[in-house]
């Protein structure tokens, strides 16, 4: 164990949330629109509203699907969020993202939940109706600079949805000098824990794969869902998302 592990146990073990100052001082603050503010106390995250329709996204992703997976499963992510962190009093202090960032592997209520929370909350985000359907500007710029072209990025980050096994997301994510990158995490994982996954960057753009995304119209055919995914992106997210990374 690291010593800055060590840290952070004796840190949430004592819950004495003054500790907490000296490395949310080193944690970089990169606040996201689409996230919920800072939070002071636990039990304080809420489901975000959906934002449009239901059926909005259909026929790729159908209306009952949407509800169930916003307002059962997402929002059951954030009530278990807000209960497992009255356990935990040293990341009751952090923005959604902060918590992600620093959650060490073995506070599994609050890396499940805080990931299932953070990821969902940017997924509604990223197929928002009406937005473009194609890259902007310094999206475009650097799909082409990191993955050689706009296709060979699609095959990409369809073969990294297809292909994780079980239950989890794929992400395209910007690492610290802006450079895209495509990776996937198991369960409700996120590339912003840094404690827990290999590959550590800022999310872009995420697709669920979990089975609950999808199987009511899709069933076991994951491609099509992805397929259809990939057609359903919003763009202007996208964009807003790495001009913030
Ligand atoms: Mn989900």
């Amino acid at each position: 164990m690291t010593k800055r592990r060590e840290f952070l146990r004796t840190t949430a073990l004592a819950g004495a949330a003054l500790w907490a100052a000296p490395w949310l001082a080193c944690t970089p603050k990169k606040e996201l629109s689409t996230m919920p503010a800072a939070k002071g106390a636990a039990g304080t995250f809420t489901l975000p509203d959906l934002g449009y329709a239901y059926s909005a996204l259909e026929p790729a992703i159908d209306a009952l699907t949407m509800e169930i997976h916003h307002g059962k499963h997402h929002a059951a992510y954030v009530k278990n969020l807000n209960a497992a962190l009255v356990d935990f009093p040293a990341y009751q202090l952090l923005t959604l993202e902060d918590l992600c960032t620093v959650v060490l592997p073995g506070d599994l209520a609050v890396r499940n939940n805080g990931g299932g929370h953070y990821n969902h909350s940017i997924f509604w985000k990223l197929i928002q109706p009406g937005g473009s359907k194609v890259p902007g500007p310094k999206v475009a710029a650097a799909i082409v600079s990191s993955f050689g072209s706009f296709d060979a990025f699609t095959t990409a980050f369809t073969e990294a949805a297809k292909t994780r096994f079980g239950s989890g997301w794929a992400w395209l994510c910007a690492d610290e000098k802006k450079k895209l990158f495509i990776t996937s995490t198991a369960n409700q994982d996120n590339p912003l824990m840094k404690n827990v996954v290999e590959k550590v960057g800022q999310p872009i753009l995420g697709l669920d794969v979990w089975e609950h995304a999808y199987y009511l119209n899709y069933q076991n055919r994951r491609p099509d869902y992805i397929k259809a995914f990939m057609g359903a992106i919003n763009w202007d997210k996208v964009e807003e998302l790495y001009t913030k990374a």
